[in-house]
């Protein structure tokens, strides 16, 4: 595995691994690697010939009180999962590499990058659409793969791809979780056991979402209320958001017989967590 800290480096070095039209596949993620981010190298080595992964915690994608200075950072443990699945190169920048001195230009995609997430961590998406658009361009990768377990990031880069003509396609991986049913997060590694036993009422009213939706119930805020029910099982759990919207303009739905996406997020302690689902038509369910 070809280890690069620069963006000069990185673009040298797939100069050589694209030689004779091999394709290149992108995992962007930032590090503290776990079972979730191992899916999308996978799927990145069965859809492409060479695999990059790039590691790097993005401080223009964090707010001023979140936890930018203590995200987990595992390097020698993420190399070493990164070779055993036989990655072909891992970009690895700085900060001041991928941001440096005097830089000020970012991409905001406008109307969707208040949504969710967006709408609780005023900035993140500007942060997040412009350092994925920062290794596009320096990887130029013909696919990048992202988790669903970020729907609302997700749903934000499809449209900068869209609206920037970005020349690569998107393949979205599904959520990987515990046998018990938490969504794997490197975040979740800051919940004390008894926290981690609060954070499945998450996985628990999305999966009663899932049912009620089942029997035929399309009504999104009588399934917003259920999902509030089981949540409440949890009061220490605090929500931050509990919706059903349109999963490409993230526009609340009232109604989900043409598909939705059912989303969550809760402070934990003082862990932020987020879990969601796609609800297929009602024809289909
Ligand atoms: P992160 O390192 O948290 O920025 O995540 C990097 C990529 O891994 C993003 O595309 C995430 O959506 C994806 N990811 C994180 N957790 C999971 C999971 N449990 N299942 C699938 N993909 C995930």
């Amino acid at each position: 595995m070809r280890i690069t800290k620069t963006v000069e480096e990185a673009r040298s070095d797939l100069r050589e691994l694209r030689a004779g039209g091999r394709s290149v596949g992108l995992v962007p993620t930032m590090g503290a690697l776990h079972d979730g981010h191992i899916s999308l190298v996978r799927a990145a080595r069965a859809h492409c010939d060479e695999v990059a992964v790039s590691i790097f915690v993005n401080p223009t994608q964090f707010g001023p009180n979140e936890d930018f200075t203590r995200y987990p950072r595992t390097w020698d443990a993420d190399c070493a999962l990164l070779k055993s699945e036989q990655v072909d190169l891992l970009f690895a920048p700085s900060s001041e590499e991928m941001y440096p001195r005097g830089s000020s230009t970012f991409i905001e995609v406008a109307d969707m990058s208040d949504r969710l997430d967006g709408a609780s961590r005023p900035g993140h998406f500007r942060g997040v659409a412009t350092v994925v658009a920062k290794l596009f361009q320096i990887i130029e990768p013909d696919k990048a793969f992202f988790g669903q377990k970020d729907a609302a990031q997700v749903a934000v880069l499809r449209k900068m791809v869209r609206d920037l003509n970005f020349n690569l396609e998107l393949v979205v991986c599904p959520i990987v979780r515990e046998p018990d049913g938490l969504a794997l997060s490197s975040r979740n590694r800051y919940l004390s056991t008894e926290e981690r036993k609060q954070a499945l009422v998450l996985s628990r009213a999305l999966r009663h979402v899932e049912e009620e939706s089942e029997r035929g119930i399309t009504d999104s805020s009588r399934l917003i209320r259920s999902a509030g029910e089981v949540l409440a099982q949890e009061p220490s759990v605090r929500i931050d958001y509990c919706r059903i919207v349109d999963p490409d303009t993230l526009e609340d739905l009232a109604d989900t017989s043409s598909g939705a996406l059912a989303a969550v997020a809760a402070f934990v302690g003082s862990t932020r967590i987020i879990d969601n689902l796609l609800l297929p038509p009602a024809e289909t369910r």
